[in-house]
């Protein structure tokens, strides 16, 4: 049935929807809403505002530069919906000397060939496997392709990917110091999130490349890496500002930096994040040693 929103709803959403169309978002997902879902929140329609204007594109764009220091407190990301239960990582295996990572990444790719284990081949452009140094201490792992990606094949390099950049910059490294990698390697229709069939298939690839690199350190941007690495879900704000052990590796969570794009207030927290990793990493921001 239609639904008829009131004039600030209506507004908000154009806004959000005019945003996410500026960040290259044009196509939009519609997902089956689980019955039991509906129900749980029915008792809680009643306490729901309309949503905040989305933060204008001049206002995102400004804000690219890292400019960590002077944000306002936090907000949390929005979670993923509970959906069906998440694989538990395979056990890790044995370590690959340095010399042989990068023809060990190239056969993971040879293995994964023209892939089409799930439903995400058939929207893709190009797989996104990975990129970056195959012997870095530090990996950062996203949820997966947008349009730039899957028109290039390569990793963030679309605007998120441009703030990832200065994140990287502002630890002190190149991009091509570290490695970066996704949940899944094609890119979801409309940049929905991926469903659980298509992240637990495609994480399989993901876990074998951090075996392969063995990061010391892995940063994990926003509520899907840290589900899938994580093997669980949980609320995003209960994962960060702390190490889990995961696969030999350190890992952090932080917010995905089109997260960021989004709601530039929350640079301050991400920052911080990345400070963990730092230190665990013997790092020190440029400037200050
Ligand atoms: Fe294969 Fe991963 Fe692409 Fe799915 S997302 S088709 S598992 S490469």
């Amino acid at each position: 049935m239609a639904r008829t929103f009131d004039p600030a709803t209506r507004d908000a959403l154009l806004a959000r929807v005019r945003f996410y169309r500026e960040l290259g978002m044009t196509e939009f997902y519609r997902r089956p809403v689980d019955p039991a879902l509906l129900a749980q929140f029915a008792g809680h329609e009643s306490n729901l505002g309309a949503p905040e204007p989305a933060p204008s594109l001049s206002k995102g764009l400004d804000s690219e530069t890292w400019d960590a220091t002077s944000q306002p407190p936090l907000q949390e990301e929005s979670n993923i919906p509970p959906r069906k239960s998440i694989t538990v990582p395979p056990e890790v295996g044995s370590v690959i000397p340095a010399a042989e990572r990068a023809a060990s990444l190239q056969l993971i790719r040879d293995d994964i060939g023209d892939c089409t284990r799930c439903a995400l081949h058939k929207g893709r452009d190009k797989i996104v496997f990975g990129d970056g140094s195959p012997t870095s201490r530090l990996m950062f792992v996203g949820e997966g392709p947008g349009a730039d990606e899957d028109a290039s094949g390569i990793p963030f390099v679309g605007k998120a990917g441009q703030l990832l950049n200065n994140m990287i910059a502002a630890m002190g490294l190149k991009r091509e110091e570290v490695y970066i990698a996704n949940v899944v390697k094609c890119r979801p229709p409309g940049n929905r999130t991926p469903e659980p069939e298509e992240g637990n298939t495609c994480s399989q690839f993901l876990f074998r490349q951090i075996d392969v690199i063995r990061p010391q350190v892995i940063v994990g941007l926003g509520a899907t890496a840290a589900t899938y690495l994580l093997g669980q879900r949980q609320p995003l704000a209960g994962l960060r500002g702390r190490v889990h052990a995961f696969r030999g590796s350190q890992l952090i969570i932080t917010y995905h930096p089109a997260y960021l794009l989004r709601d530039p207030r929350q640079k301050k927290e991400a920052w911080a994040d990345l400070q963990i990793a730092m230190r665990e990493l013997g790092l020190k921001p440029p400037g200050k040693d």
